[in-house]
């Protein structure tokens, strides 16, 4: 069954995978619902090899999928492409736990390290760096002073948290 939403959010993502291309593809099989690429190709003017290069890319992320079917007088396959709209949110979900790797790791840096700051240059660096260079500003020789970076800290672990949350993973 074809979920207008969640199409309408394919679209988005596709455009994000393989920019505007993407989109005019994934656009063509909303109205065709299946077709080969060669059909794709002459629906939406992108050159047939960059089609193709897109279907895999948007297979690989599991938002297209297809059916084989043999031509009768080649004796060859013929890929008839359509969206996978139910797959949408399973994306969305690896994205998520994606950024949420991300953010983990940006917390335990932020929590290893200390900082200090150049507020006129708005330069942010470790301890370690600025212990380097004399506790001087790199851009402008002005004193560092001490970076408190508990804001961030606590903004990542709320966001951490969210996101934990809405990935069903609550501890
Ligand atoms: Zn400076």
């Amino acid at each position: 069954m074809l979920v207008p939403i969640k199409e309408e959010l394919l679209v988005k993502i596709a455009e994000t995978i393989g920019g505007e291309d993407a989109r005019k593809i994934v656009e063509a099989l909303r109205e065709m619902g299946s077709a080969t690429d060669d059909q794709l190709s002459l629906k939406t003017g992108v050159r047939l090899n960059l089609v193709r290069k897109i279907l895999y890319r948007l297979y690989s992320h599991s938002l297209v999928t297809y059916d084989r079917s043999r031509d009768g007088k080649t004796g060859w396959y013929i890929f008839h492409w359509r969206l996978q709209p139910e797959q949408v949110e399973g994306f969305i979900q690896t994205q998520k736990r994606r950024f949420l790797e991300k953010l983990c790791t940006r917390l335990e840096f932020e929590k290893s390290h200390s900082f200090y700051y150049c507020p006129f240059c708005s330069v942010r660096i470790t301890f370690e760096e600025a212990m380097e260079i004399m506790f001087r500003c790199p851009k402008c020789g002005r004193s560092l002073g001490f970076f408190d970076n508990q804001p961030i800290i606590e903004f990542l672990e709320r966001k951490i948290e969210e996101l934990r949350e809405e990935l069903g993973m609550r501890q």
